[in-house]
């Protein structure tokens, strides 16, 4: 393209573009109406208007920074302009006369209404200038590049690119029964849509021309995670048949028997495991539901087959829970179980990665970060990832890949206790199977949330004691003041001891993040001995912690928290058959946002409906962690918007996959730019 030299085409590609086509597909974020100026008297702050009026001053003024100030008319009222960059010549410019069409948003400043670094340009005094034709498109920013610049480019391209070099990689046979318009037709629309079309529409992305480009957006991405998942299946793997049948004599071991969801996911991974293609498989159920029980199932049946397994857990203390359950269940069986550790001495740490080499123990627990330190294992065909919702397909494929060995490829499992609606699951995790445990074991009675004004902290110290007279325990969670681990720690101590003075009577313990995880697990350990009665923590104790005996848990400050982390928090307790409580306490006043959680985690404990309202509160980037499933770089389509298209865009992968598998790798490349794309696709 002319004009475009070296420099500026680093900047394009920072949009992703690399050749004159990909400008078309480089989107606009929002549209803003340019196509007629509102008078000045009209005006009303909070809304991107144009506005023309002559200069009547121009000043350079220090008011804490220096600042120039232009205030313009237009016989309707006054405008003042403020900038606090600027060059001289630009001051020179703007001399008293001048006639000036300016854009940008109207706020009330100190001086009356104002626009603080407008786009501006001078116009013709007899007003002949002409006004922009269509709504002006607003696209994402990249530094040095202006939007007026690329809007020039994006404009060209769409003059240069033919009809026939965009093409519809996506078949006739989806698009019609869609209603939906043709490639080129809809990025003409998207770039410049005519004066009188629906700003409303747009900016809620619902006009058709949107919706083909979100469609065929969201179809890509599913179709790369589909072309994923068939190349690492292709892989081989080592079928864990369990001779041994150690899977079997562990289930039977257990005290209760597994619920139907359990037995249900059992029987899938089970299946799994028995090929010899690496599976990967998402089991998905709500905290508390016994997703344990089914990974500790499968590590048994990789032992039983003369293999390793390792869980991997997000937090130390989780890791150590799960090694004192795997050592609770597999000791009886002879089965050794190594644990790996940050907070290990040097000397155990060595004698447990030398086991592991060897091949002596068969069973690893270990946090996450097990897998940077490159641990040698002797025969490893099973990889098992808990709680962790915000596991990435490149972080998927890097495990696999850490994990093979003589060209096998490990088995890897995935248990999580973020809910994501069906469809939406089937799209963001479309590399992944998916088994769902929907169904808590019997005996668990619901816990009771209750919203309490920090104001009433009393009444709530005064349930506590309540709690513990009756042998009961109980979690405190401290509030979230601010992102440091530092002051977060500090808060807790601080809470931990007005506590322990308001309750001489109770035995009050602490963990936070930056206890030394020595003694972090001493407290733990002695809560879940219930030595500890009340125990103070930091959010630390969000995922997995499992005390059957404690009902009460207080949430300071619940109204900084998010949906997610309360349902989480929560799940802490109400894993007996006693009726457990949360109490949430806030700090007035509530923000709407605030008001709307708090009544959504008080009226539903279903997992399932908690992300469902998540969403919609705050988008699905949160939930999925979609910075990791590719899915943060949507550049039209919205999850939660278009979730509608969603069962279509599988229908849609189906077909291409069977009928038109030579469209999928110019369809993906279109949508996925070069650095983000998946795995082998493309
Ligand atoms: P999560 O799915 O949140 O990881 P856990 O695996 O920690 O849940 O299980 C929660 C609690 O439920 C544990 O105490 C576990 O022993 C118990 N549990 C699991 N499965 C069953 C079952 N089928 N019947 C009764 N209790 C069960
Ligand atoms: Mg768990």
């Amino acid at each position: 393209m002319r004009g475009v030299g070296a420099a500026l085409a680093e900047k394009l590609q920072r949009l992703g573009v690399n050749q004159v086509q990909d400008l078309l597909f480089v989107l606009p974020l929002r549209y803003e109406d340019r196509t007629q100026v509102v008078p000045i008297g009209a005006l009303v702050p909070g809304t991107r208007v144009a506005v023309e009026g002559e200069v009547q001053l121009a000043e350079v003024v220090f008011r804490r920074q220096r600042q120039l100030l232009c205030r313009i008319s237009d016989g309707s009222g006054f405008l003042t302009l403020r900038f606090f960059h600027f060059s001289s010549a630009q001051k020179e410019a703007l001399a008293r006369g001048t006639r000036l069409r300016c854009f940008g948003e109207i706020r009330r400043g100190p001086l009356g209404i104002e626009i603080v670094h407008p786009e501006y340009r001078r116009v013709a005094a007899d007003g002949s200038s002409s006004f922009e034709e269509t709504l002006t498109p607003i696209y994402p920013g990249t530094e040095g590049l202006t939007q007026g610049r690329l809007r020039a480019f994006v404009n060209e391209a769409l003059r240069e690119v033919s009809r026939a070099s965009v093409r519809d990689w996506v078949p006739a046979e989806v698009l019609d029964p869609l209603g939906l318009p043709a490639l080129k037709d809809a990025l003409e629309y998207v770039h410049n849509p005519p004066r009188e079309a629906q700003l409303a529409e747009l900016a809620a992305g619902r006009h058709p021309a949107q919706r083909r480009l979100a469609f065929e957006e969201l179809l890509a991405h599913h179709l790369s995670l589909r072309l994923l998942k068939n190349s690492s299946r292709a892989e081989p793997a080592l079928p864990l048949d369990d001779p041994d049948r150690l899977a079997k004599r562990f289930i039977e071991s257990l005290p209760f028997p597994l619920t139907g969801a359990q037995k249900r996911a059992l029987k899938e991974v089970e299946a799994d495991l028995l090929r010899d293609q690496p599976a990967v498989r998402l089991v998905q159920g709500d905290v508390g539901c016994g997703k344990t029980i089914v990974a500790a199932a499968a590590a048994a049946r990789a032992a039983g087959s003369g293999m390793q397994a390792v869980l991997m857990a997000p937090t130390e203390l989780l890791a150590e829970q799960h090694w004192r359950n795997f050592c609770q269940w597999f000791h009886p069986m002879h089965l050794p179980v190594a644990l790996v550790s940050g907070s290990q001495s040097a000397k155990v740490r060595r004698s447990a990665l030398d086991a592991i080499a060897s091949g002596e123990v068969r069973i690893i627990v270990g946090t996450h970060a097990l897998f940077q330190e490159g641990i040698d294992f002797s025969n490893l065909a099973l990889i098992i990832v808990d709680e962790q919702h915000r596991f990435g397909v490149q972080q998927r494929l890097r495990l696999q890949e850490k994990g093979r060995k003589q060209g096998r490829f490990p088995h890897q499992l995935i248990m999580t206790a973020t809910p994501i609606p069906r469809t939406l699951a089937m799209t963001a995790y479309a590399d992944l199977d998916i088994s769902v445990i929907d169904e808590l074991p019997p005996g668990r009675t619901p816990v009771k949330t209750v919203v309490v004004p920090e104001e009433r902290r009393e009444e709530v110290v005064a349930r506590i004691t309540a709690a513990c007279r009756d042998g009961r325990q109980v979690y405190w969670v401290c509030p979230l003041i601010e992102e440091s681990d530092e002051v977060r720690s500090q808060a807790a101590e601080d809470t931990a001891a007005l506590l322990a003075e308001a309750l001489p009577d109770v035995r009050v313990g602490l963990v936070h993040g930056r206890m030394p995880p020595a003694k972090k697990d001493q407290a733990m350990l002695a809560f879940k001995a219930g030595k500890i009665q009340l125990l103070v923590a930091t959010t630390v104790i969000e995922v997995g912690v499992d005390v059957p005996n404690a009902t009460l848990m207080v949430i300071e400050n619940a109204e900084r928290m998010g949906l997610a982390q309360l349902h989480q928090l929560r799940g802490r307790v109400g894993r007996g058959a006693e009726a457990s409580s949360c109490v949430l306490l806030y700090r007035s006043p509530l923000s709407e946002l605030a008001r709307e959680r708090l009544k959504v985690i008080r009226e539903t404990s279903d997992g399932f409906e908690i992300a469902r309202r998540d969403m919609e509160l705050r988008g699905p980037g949160e939930l999925l962690g979609t910075r990791q499933t590719g899915l943060a770089q949507l550049r039209v389509a919205d999850l939660v918007r278009d979730s509608d298209l969603l069962p279509r865009v599988q229908q849609a992968a189906e077909l291409m996959l069977s009928a038109y598998p030579a469209n999928i790798a110019p369809l993906a490349a279109r949508w996925i730019g070069a650095g983000e794309r998946y795995g082998r696709v493309g």
